[in-house]
């Protein structure tokens, strides 16, 4: 019966127009990001509406969880975009094969050299410096100097750090062990595990905290943690110091992305990847969680601002990684938990 045949050919038809249908979904770039969502989606809404509604899919999970995924899934992910904190992490998924180089004078002339893989295959999109924060009623600033100087007498009893398991103090001792060298930088790891005022925290908040109640007077910290206290508390009793002006800078650290190994749409992960690294991004990349753009073309927002300009290490970041494992093993050693 012709009415018969017409039904099952708009059944047919219907199924291929749906936007659910397994063509239109591998059409979609994908993203691996271990950048919360609140600070990715307002980002892709923008670049949607700018290039004409390309379709984006994006899975977020943390930063160990995406690598594994990554790594787990091989040439079948469905990944075309890695986006992750921390050079360390970066580095690694580079030496594990799961990103690819790419050949882009966009992404060399808008992200500096230090903040991006030597090999190409993954560019820093915004900087967040781990420095020294004191608490302003028990510390005068001429105290203040550098990391190695955190480790001497005048500090016993009145350190708090954050445990050695999150990979921001791996990559701060990588880079230390890059600069001075791994007796010097035991040394001072040693010395930091002696002045101790309390034991060391899950995370850079609870450390802040543990200093607002008087527990330690100075510590170490992500800048944009420091600034997520002062929204939330204008008046702490906290403040952020520069730490290593007068000598190899404050420790800087990045979040970035890359193009996988086996992206199904390199092209077009390419294309996003160089939008994130322009003016027109990277503002409110860096804005969104308080951080510094990477393309110093950008200033950073008025707010992060306020705590001051400062000289950031000039070693490239890729160190981090590559002295990773010596970190990991060195604060073992010194009985940093
Ligand atoms: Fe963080």
């Amino acid at each position: 019966m012709p009415t018969f045949f017409l039904m099952i050919f708009s059944l047919v038809m219907a199924l291929f127009a749906s936007p659910w249908a397994a063509g239109a979904e591998e059409e979609a770039l994908v993203i691996y990001s271990a950048r919360k969502e609140h600070l990715l989606k307002p980002l892709l809404d923008i670049y949607r509406q700018k290039i004409g509604g390309v379709a984006i899919r994006y899975l977020t999970d943390g930063e160990g969880a995406l690598l594994a995924r990554l790594q787990a899934e091989g040439s079948a992910t469905p990944a075309d975009l890695l986006i992750t904190v921390d050079a360390g992490n970066l580095w690694s998924a580079a030496e594990k094969g799961m990103l690819a180089p790419v050949d882009s004078p966009v992404l060399t002339a808008n992200i500096p050299e230090p903040l991006r893989d030597p090999g190409n295959r993954w560019f820093g999109l915004s900087v967040r410096a781990r420095t020294i924060v004191y608490s302003t009623e028990r510390v005068k600033i001429s105290e203040l100097s550098t990391y190695e100087d955190l480790a001497n007498l005048s500090w016993k009893g009145r350190l708090c750090l954050r445990s050695s398991e999150k990979i921001y103090n791996q990559s701060l001792v990588a880079m230390l062990i890059a600069r001075l060298g791994e007796p010097a930088t035991e040394r001072m790891v040693r010395g930091w595990m002696a002045n101790l005022a309390a034991p060391v925290f899950s995370n850079d908040t609870k450390l802040m905290e543990a200093m607002v109640a008087g527990r330690c007077d100075v510590g170490i910290v992500n800048t944009y943690y420091f600034g997520a206290l002062q929204k939330d508390k204008p008046k702490t009793s906290l403040a952020l110091f520069w730490a290593n002006q007068q000598t190899s800078g404050t420790h800087i650290n990045i979040s970035g992305a890359g193009v996988t190994r086996h992206a199904k749409h390199p092209a077009a992960a390419l294309k996003l990847l160089e939008w994130l690294s322009t003016p027109e991004a990277q503002g409110l990349f860096a804005e969104l969680n308080m951080e510094y753009p990477a393309n110093p073309q950008v200033k950073p927002h008025a707010f992060v601002a306020t705590w001051g300009d400062f000289k950031g290490e000039a070693l490239n970041v890729s160190l981090a990684g590559r002295f990773q494992a010596d970190a990991v093993r060195l604060m073992d050693r010194a009985g940093y938990p």
